[in-house]
């Protein structure tokens, strides 16, 4: 069984190394930040074109333009990792511990990739050996997940058709809980089970499937600031097994374990409503001004009037009292909370709920607009499903309210 540990940065090698791989990372961080704004454009656009009912596509154009959508979300993941990469090596990653139940997070990782095990009928099972109620874990809710989904979606991607991926969770040790994704893939030989940890390094024999190797580095990094452990054990030409080590927890809370997390239902906006409700969109880029535009534009009973200026935007908050204020967080002169704080100053804007929209989506950046006031928060490049849905559920609760 071998235990994976950082290169030790005490060294004189693993200080070299650590510079090399900052600036590596560094470097492909301030750029992957760049591409989220076209890739907004890319995605948001493409999404549009998918939807349009009926559709003015051919079936041949309507598989390139699957395509383009597919490796652009691809693109955005790899975007995603390398900044989450660049802020472990700057240390400005932040890790907020607290008592988590590890079936929770397995169960929703479970039903994530469910789809993508499903396409090469790959059987997924989740074993606990004892009451998951006290199976609980000291970790951060949004890194385990991370960490999970990583691990899993390896166990798929690298085994054989129609195998078997087993999730086994259970007590190690008197202050530990071990959580292993077993699979039965290829498996991989004794000399490269730690070089597979370090950053964009991928075997030879995956290079058909679609990877960055960065995925084992951040679950490394990030299991190893929550102050866990971890390892594999693997047979070539049997399967892997990938393990990860956390403190365990008191127990926290004696609610019944869910096999499933449940996932809320999209309500609809009544297609028959009379009334039209004005959105305001206060962003300074044309193309993601275009974009929600149209998306909104396939809303019944929902219309947009955009701001490209704070001030512009505040003059028509006051003049229109739209309903729903969209807010772009990154504007010129004014960034989005200042914008927000001259909206709750005005009687008429004081209690208007704002939406937050930003491409910085760290789970920090989330937390503190949701902490300062707006009422949700949409990243982009936009999901024009999640948008949609988004905004009908705060429209139907004013609407409710009023
Ligand atoms: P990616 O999957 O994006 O390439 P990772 O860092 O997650 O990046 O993995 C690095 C490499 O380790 C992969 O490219 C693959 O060669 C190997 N690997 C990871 N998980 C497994 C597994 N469960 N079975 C076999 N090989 C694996």
């Amino acid at each position: 069984m071998t235990e994976i540990h950082r290169p030790t940065q005490g060294s004189h090698t693993g200080q070299a190394q650590k510079a090399e791989r900052q600036a590596k990372t560094a470097f492909l961080g301030r750029i992957g930040h760049e591409f989220r704004t076209p890739l907004n454009s890319i995605l948001g656009f493409t999404q549009l074109l998918q939807e349009e009912q009926p559709s003015s596509l051919s079936a041949g154009q309507q598989k390139k333009i699957d395509n383009i959508e597919k490796a652009g979300w691809h693109l955005l993941q790899l975007v995603n990792d390398l900044l989450d990469l660049t802020n472990v090596e700057n240390e400005s990653i932040e890790i907020h511990l607290a008592a988590l139940r590890v079936v929770d997070s397995v169960n929703a990782n479970v039903e994530l990739v469910s789809p993508l095990a499903g396409k090469r009928d790959i059987s997924i099972e989740v074993t606990t050996t004892t009451d998951c109620n006290e199976l609980l874990v000291w970790a951060d809710p949004t890194r385990l997940k991370q960490v999970i989904l990583n691990l899993l979606t390896n166990a798929i991607k690298y085994n054989k058709h129609g195998g078997k991926v087993e999730i086994l969770i259970e007590p190690s040790k008197a202050d530990r809980i071990k959580i292993t994704v077993i699979d039965t893939g290829s498996g991989i030989p004794e000399h490269e089970q730690s070089s597979i940890f370090e950053p964009f390094t991928r075997r030879s024999t995956s290079m058909h499937s679609t990877g960055s190797g960065i995925g084992l580095t951040l679950v490394l990094e990030l299991v190893t600031l929550m102050g866990g452990k971890v390892g594999l054990t693997s047979q070539p030409g049997k399967g892997s097994s990938f393990w990860i080590e956390l403190r365990r927890a008191e127990e926290i809370d004696r609610a019944p374990c869910r096999q499933v997390q449940e996932i809320p239902g999209v309500e609809i906006f009544p297609a028959d409503n009379a009334e039209e409700y004005q959105l305001l969109y206060i962003e300074d880029s044309p193309s993601h001004t275009e974009l929600v535009s149209q998306i909104i534009a396939e809303m019944e009973g929902v219309t947009v009037v955009s701001a490209s200026t704070p001030q512009h935007g505040l003059e028509l908050a006051r003049a229109l009292n739209p309903i729903l204020i969209l807010l772009d967080l990154c504007l010129p002169e004014m960034d989005g909370y200042t914008v927000l704080n001259c909206l709750r100053q005005h009687e008429q804007t004081r209690t208007t709920p704002v939406i937050a929209l930003s491409a910085n989506a760290m789970p920090e950046d989330i937390d503190e607009a949701l902490r300062r006031g707006f009422r949700r928060f949409i990243t982009k490049p936009i999901n024009v499903k999640e948008f949609r849905q988004t905004v009908l559920e705060l429209l139907a609760d004013e609407i409710a309210a009023k």
